[in-house]
This record gives structure tokens, C-alpha cells and sequence, in this order.
């Protein structure tokens, strides 16, 4: 452990830590920085060692109806503003993001227990998010030229309004300027429900927003639980579609409580993401993919690979070096540079990550390495890497989202076992294949039920693409110009360029 940059890190919380504990975090409605209507707040704590960092605002319904009303009164001003002026403002709130970079990270760490190697990059995406939707909000209106016979039929897209954005307390900061930069750069007006686990970086990044200059009411952060204050946002008739990231059953929740009002809904939900990796497969690329794809971020992400399936003909020996790598990864304090697994972020997920393993043990698998809770320094919702084996797709350890650094193993016969089992959970986010066999790998892709296959890679994410899941994972698709799609409406206009004929109604003789 290089206690020298641990001891670094936690200096530099130091003052943080004070700030948060001075001053409660507040919501941001309006442009003003607010305690709840009735002044209730709830704690905060670190799951690291259990410690509280602050006190944060608890939104009641008129905290959300304000900053509604707030989002609708800025909405048509924003949304009339050049695509050149939104994409300035973009740009210095990445700029900010960036000069924060470090204090973001730390932050995140500390709020979530995720390891600081991943967060320091996961600050610099948010940024990186800001700049591309920045660069596309010029262009954000541009629709399609449809010519017809005797008619021009042309498109153009404007802003849908005001919408609402929640979001989960995996990766907060990452995962909340996904939603909003595009938001904000096709002229839509938002509120932010952040998770009641991790409210610290949303409330930063609304600073940010706030001091780079965006109009008061165009962002309205408002913290609290799920159940009240992020129902009253869904709720709400002055917000027009609801972007969220979270768990199925929330987002069957959400789709009731916006029916009244007819909400656009966007989804990103669960995931069971398998990792097939048949005998022909580059096995030392494959055996560092599936290592990281499962317990990077704690295994709380969505898109982690928490199923492998593995070819029979090399399940042994596969599963061996896999277990080796498990037994070698390095659990400790999430703000240590060498860790790779920090905490799990709350007690009550630490629970429902533990009870797996019982579950597991009943349903006959092995728990090959793992399996049990520790502490660090004998503190914190620490859980050992673990390594579930001779499983099958039946048990619960196969079809449920754990959710942690868990990783299940099932193994296939041939191609046409491993697409059965890839497909045979009731979520479809992403699946990725390894083989060198280039037919296969075209087959696999066609085949997986998934809204996004990755063939001999990692989750390699480019700005550009769709993201997004089938079946219990999602609704609708995220990046580039999808998430426009869902941020605007598009609207036809079609437009005589010669004499089509017109029926002549009321113009015979009545009988
Ligand atoms: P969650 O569904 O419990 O909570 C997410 C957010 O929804 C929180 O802000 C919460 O306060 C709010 N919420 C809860 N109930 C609500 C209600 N009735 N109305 C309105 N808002 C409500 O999810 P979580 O436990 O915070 O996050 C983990 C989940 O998120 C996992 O299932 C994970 O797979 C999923 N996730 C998916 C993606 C993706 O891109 N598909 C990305 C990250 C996380």
C-alpha cells in the first residue's frame, strides 16, 4: 500500500470534509442555494468507515414544484438562445470540471467508496461529456430534407422542454452529466434528482454549473429520497419527459407515476451482461476483460460483465487462472491509488450483496474465492471479491443483478448453448463475446439480445453511439444524436412545390 499518496489524499479531504460537515448541502432552485421548505435534512455517511460527512436538504413536494416552476420559466429564454451561446456555456462548465478534476474525484471516493484510480477518470469524462454535446448544440435543431413529388417535406427539432433527471449512486458525477449535457445542449431546461447515497458530487457539479455561468432556472438540483421527492419531480405536469438511470423496478414505478401526465420516459435500467469466451478466444485478452469488466467500480455497474460463460473444452483451466486473479485483487481503502476494490456504498447494499452467497450455497454452486464480509481497519462495507462456480442458469446467482463484485460462472457446449444462456435472463444491456473466429463473432453480435455487443474488447464507450438496453434494461438509447431524439421533438413541415390534386368536397349539385 503507498501510504504516502493515501495520507496525500486524505489531507487534501481534509478541508472538504470540514465544508461538508459546516454547511449542510442545499438544494439549487432558481439560482439560489435553499434548505427544504420544512427545513428537514437527512445524513449523510461515508462508507468507508461508516462516519458522517454532512447534513443534506430533504426536498418536499414544494421544494420540487418550485424548481419545476423555476425550469418552466427559464425554459423558453434558454431554449431561444443561439446554439453558439449554449455551446460557450458548455464549454466553461467543462473548463470548471476540469480545474476541479481532483477535488471532484476525491470527493466521489469518499461519498460512494469507489476507488480513486477510476474516479480521477471518471471526473474527466463528465467534462469530456460537456464539450461534445457543447459542440453539437449548434447543430442540435437540424432536421432532414425529405423531398416528394410535388411536395418538400423538411424537419426541424426543438427542445421538448423541461425535463427531469435522476439519477442512481453508481458513478453519481459520471452518470449525471450524461444526462444533463445533452439535455442542456438541446436547449431543455432540467431538474436533478441525484440519489439519496450520494448527493456530494451533484451538489458540486451544480456549483459548477451555476458559477460557469448558466442562467438561473436552467439547472435546479433538488436532493431526497426516491419515494417523495423524485415522485413528486416524475409527477409534476410542467416537466416534460423524465431521463432516468436506476433499477427495473424503480423505472416501472417512474412509468405509473408519470401516466397522469403523459411523461416521455428514457430508461437505464438493470443489467445480468454476460461474457462468452469460447476455446478459440485470445485467452490472456480475455482473462484481463473479464477480470475488469466485473470487478472494476465494485462491481456496481451497470454494464459489468457478471456472467461468464466459458467453452467446456477450456472451462478447467480458465476458471483456474480467473480464480487466481480474484484471490489477487487488492481490497482497501478506495482513496490508496494501488486499490481496486473499495467498499460497498451503503450497509444495506452490502446486505443484499452478502445474501447472494447464501443463496448461492443453497442452490449448489461453489464459492471458489471470495464469499465473505471484511473490514479495513475494522471499519467500512467492505466485501471480498468472489468467484461463484458450477453454476447454471436456473439459480438465482444467474438471473439477478447482484449488483458487487460478483462474478458467476455457467459453462456451454457450443454456440448455440452459449446464445440460449446469454439470452435466458429477463435483462438485455450489453453482452461481450471473445473469439477468434471472425463468422462467430458476426453470428454472436446478430444473435445476443442485447443493446450493445462488445467482440474481443472491454466496454470501450465512444461519445457517439447509442447506449442502451433491450428488455428489462432500458428504454430508448443515450449518446450523440440519439439522446437529441429524446430531448427534442421533431416536427414535420411539409410544404406544396406544385399543384397536387386537392378532393373538391361540397362542390357537386346536392341531390
Ligand atoms: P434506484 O432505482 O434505487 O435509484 C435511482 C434513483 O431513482 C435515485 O435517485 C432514487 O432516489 C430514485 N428513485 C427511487 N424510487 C423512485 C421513485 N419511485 N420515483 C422517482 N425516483 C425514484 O437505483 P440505484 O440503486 O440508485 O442504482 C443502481 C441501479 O442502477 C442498478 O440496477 C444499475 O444496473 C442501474 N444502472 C443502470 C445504468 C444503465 O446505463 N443501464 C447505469 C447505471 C446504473
Amino acid at each position: 500500500m503507498s501510504l504516502s499518496s493515501l495520507e496525500k489524499n486524505l489531507n487534501q479531504l481534509q478541508d472538504l470534509r470540514e465544508r461538508f460537515r459546516r454547511e449542510p448541502i442545499k438544494h439549487l432552485i432558481d439560482g439560489e442555494w435553499v434548505s427544504s421548505s420544512n427545513k428537514e435534512t437527512f445524513i449523510n455517511g461515508s462508507p468507508i468507515d461508516e462516519s458522517i460527512i454532512g447534513e443534506v436538504a430533504l426536498g418536499t413536494q414544494q421544494d420540487v414544484d418550485e424548481a419545476c416552476q423555476a425550469a418552466h420559466n427559464a425554459f423558453s429564454d434558454w431554449a431561444a438562445m443561439s446554439g453558439a451561446k449554449r455551446r460557450e456555456l458548455l464549454h466553461a462548465i467543462a473548463d470548471s470540471i476540469e480545474a476541479n478534476a481532483e477535488e471532484i474525484a476525491l470527493v466521489e471516493s469518499l461519498d460512494t467508496g469507489q476507488p480513486i484510480r477510476f474516479m480521477s477518470k471518471a471526473a474527466i469524462r463528465g467534462a469530456e461529456n460537456y464539450r461534445y454535446f457543447a459542440d453539437m448544440a449548434p447543430s442540435a435543431r437540424d432536421g432532414l430534407a425529405l423531398p416528394a413529388q410535388k411536395h418538400m417535406n423538411y424537419t426541424v427539432r426543438q427542445p421538448i422542454g423541461p425535463v427531469g433527471v435522476i439519477t442512481p449512486w453508481n458513478t453519481p458525477f459520471m452518470l449525471s452529466t450524461w444526462k444533463i449535457a445533452p439535455a442542456l445542449a438541446a436547449g431543455c431546461t432540467v431538474v436533478h434528482k441525484p440519489a439519496e447515497w450520494s448527493p456530494c458530487t451533484a451538489a458540486l457539479l451544480a456549483r459548477l454549473m451555476e458559477e460557469a455561468g448558466l442562467p438561473k432556472g436552467v439547472i435546479n438540483t433538488v436532493h431526497g429520497l426516491g419515494e417523495t421527492t423524485g415522485k413528486a419531480l416524475t409527477e409534476n405536469a410542467l416537466i416534460r419527459a423524465i431521463a432516468f438511470v436506476g433499477e427495473s423496478a424503480t423505472g416501472s414505478n417512474i412509468i405509473r407515476q408519470g401516466a397522469e401526465t403523459l411523461k416521455r420516459v428514457h430508461f437505464e435500467l438493470g443489467g445480468k451482461n454476460p461474457v462468452i469466451v469460447f476455446d478459440d478466444a485470445d485467452l490472456d485478452r480475455a482473462e484481463d476483460a473479464v477480470i475488469f469488466m466485473i470487478y472494476s467500480l465494485n462491481g456496481e455497474r451497470c454494464t459489468s460483465s457478471s456472467r461468464l460463460l466459458i467453452q467446456e473444452s477450456i472451462a478447467d483451466e480458465f476458471i483456474e487462472r480467473i480464480k487466481k486473479r480474484v484471490r489477487s485483487l487488492r481490497v482497501g481503502h478506495p482513496l490508496d491509488p494501488d486499490t481496486e476494490i473499495g467498499p460497498l456504498i451503503h450497509a444495506s447494499h452490502l446486505e443484499k450483496v452478502i445474501s447472494y452467497f447464501e443463496v448461492a450455497r443453497r442452490e449448489g454452486a461453489i464459492i471458489a474465492a471470495g464469499g465473505t464480509k471484511i473490514d479495513v481497519q475494522g471499519k467500512g462495507h467492505f466485501v471480498e471479491p468472489t468467484l461463484l462456480t458450477e453454476a447454471d442458469s436456473s439459480m438465482r446467482i444467474a438471473q439477478e443483478e447482484i449488483f458487487g463484485p460478483v462474478l458467476t460462472v455457467i459453462d456451454f457446449k457450443d454456440e448455440e448453448e452459449a446464445v440460449t444462456l446469454a439470452n435466458n435472463v429477463k435483462y438485455g444491456l450489453a453482452g461481450y463475446v471473445w473469439t477468434s473466429n471472425t463468422g462467430r463473432s458476426v453470428r454472436m453480435a446478430e444473435n445476443l439480445d442485447v443493446g450493445m455487443v462488445w467482440v474481443n474488447s472491454e466496454n470501450n464507450r465512444h461519445l457517439s453511439a447509442p447506449f442502451g438496453g433491450m428488455k428489462a434494461s432500458g428504454i430508448g438509447r443515450d449518446g450523440g444524436d440519439y439522446s437529441f431524439d429524446f430531448y427534442m421533438e421533431t416536427k414535420n413541415i411539409c410544404i406544396a412545390t406544385g399543384e397536387h390534386t386537392i378532393p373538391k368536397l361540397g362542390k357537386a349539385p346536392k341531390s
